[in-house]
């Protein structure tokens, strides 16, 4: 029976109702986030809103605050729904390594001899962005390119576009497509959180205005408004600080993972085009179109690299050795973040950051211009993709002698 590309998912996500819900593996802390608005919120309903009903002037307003409640409560767990049930905008993986990026290398052994060339491919390249240069970096795992501000999450184990960070609270990366939605989620739980606090201490004090006068008479007539404005003060302090954090993250254009780069590396954001601007293209454009179909159906997956491939090939003897004589520094796959950011910060002294921004690069990298006209440089060639965890490509090194010979 044909298989379906959720069934032969590579990433380490979850999919429901055959492949129409798109969950990270940590979906499982979704229900605890779900019981974290919907517990207080029915305690409130229950113990508090009933008991203004009759309580304000105008005879209905008191029935607005349970309706009220309600409507927001709805519109919480829906944007959380959107947020973390989507595809948040990961770029497809590759069967095999682009071809147009192959090469072949020398490396140099240790008695100075050089050695049968290897097909490598490009740890980096170079595309240009608003007139600079900015590396882009290759995806061991995916096999491809990432698009600018895009990242590999190590919890869900796919290229994620415009990756922000992933939320543990809603399971699922957020990025391109589901990052306006987050947003909307946080801060409609922060105003939920407010109003439900506000309308306890109403009640409070309409308790002491009528047969409670004092402070602890009312409390104690209902304990409920206490549990929950201390509830909602704690809740406040996370999701209003997200609230505020992420303004200030859209006013300048900065992915929150961008954000805690900056700061360790002391870099400037090339993205920022101006307040207004910013927040336009966080909520006032359309969600693009996710580049994964989950339900279709598998194709008859080409596995080899097509025949001309080797005839067409041939080992090119270097000339220069702007790549294999240059030592890499660690690089490490830097975008394999998992929850913790903070440790970015910690790492700044040795890590090789990817889409170095504005930089000149220092080595000698050869450019040639790519079919979208930017300059694209070869450059950071590693030891090719063989036998890495994708797995899926290897090359038979008679293919290699075929074509040195
Ligand atoms: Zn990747
Ligand atoms: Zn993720």
């Amino acid at each position: 029976m044909e298989k379906r590309v959720y069934q032969e998912w590579k990433g380490s996500n979850i999919f429901l109702c055959g492949g129409r819900l798109f969950f990270g593996p940590d979906a499982k802390s979704v229900l605890l986030t779900v019981l974290l608005v919907l517990v207080p919120v029915i305690i409130f309903c229950v113990f508090v809103a009933r008991h203004l009903f009759h309580e304000f002037s105008s005879y209905n307003s008191g029935y607005a605050v349970l309706l009220v409640t309600i409507l927001f409560t709805v519109i919480v767990l829906f944007l959380l729904l959107l947020t973390s049930a989507r595809d948040p905008g990961i770029v497809p993986r590759a069967t095999h390594p682009p071809e147009e990026d192959l090469c072949y290398s020398s490396a140099i052994s240790a008695d100075g001899s050089r050695q049968t060339p290897t097909l490598q491919i490009p740890r980096t390249k170079e595309i240009i962005y608003k007139g600079k240069p900015v590396k882009i970096k290759y995806c061991d795992t995916c096999m491809v390119f990432r698009p600018l501000r895009c990242s590999h999450c190590s919890i869900c184990n796919n290229c994620v576009e415009h990756f922000d960070h992933h939320c543990p609270w809603v399971g699922q990366c957020i990025g391109l497509r589901n990052y306006r939605y987050f947003f909307m989620f946080v801060s409609s739980s922060t105003v939920l959180c407010i109003f439900v606090f506000a309308m306890s201490a109403v009640y409070i004090k309409f308790l002491m205005d009528g047969h409670y006068p004092t402070v602890l008479k009312a409390m104690k007539k209902s304990p409920a408004s206490i549990i929950l404005m201390l509830y909602c003060f704690i809740a406040l302090w996370f999701v209003g600080g997200l609230t505020c954090f992420h303004l200030y993250l859209i006013s300048t254009n900065q992915t929150t993972y961008e954000n805690f780069r900056y700061k360790a590396e002391g870099r400037r954001n090339i993205f920022d085009n101006g307040c207004l601007n910013n927040f336009m293209e966080v909520f006032c454009t359309k969600t693009k179109p996710s580049k994964n179909d989950f339900r279709a159906f598998v194709a008859a997956e080409a596995s080899e690299l097509p025949s001309q491939y080797y005839s067409n090939r041939h080992v090119v003897e270097e000339t220069d050795d702007d790549t294999s004589g240059d030592p890499r520094a660690k690089v490490e796959d830097d975008l394999d973040l998992g929850g913790d950011l903070l440790k970015l910060s910690q790492r700044r002294h040795y890590e090789d950051f990817d889409e170095e921004m504005g930089r000149e690069r220092s080595s000698n990298g050869r450019r040639a211009p790519d079919t979208t006209g930017n300059a694209v440089s070869r450059s950071d060639v590693r030891i090719s993709s063989r036998d890495r965890r994708s797995g899926s490509w290897d090359i038979a090194p008679e293919s290699l002698s075929i074509n040195s010979s």
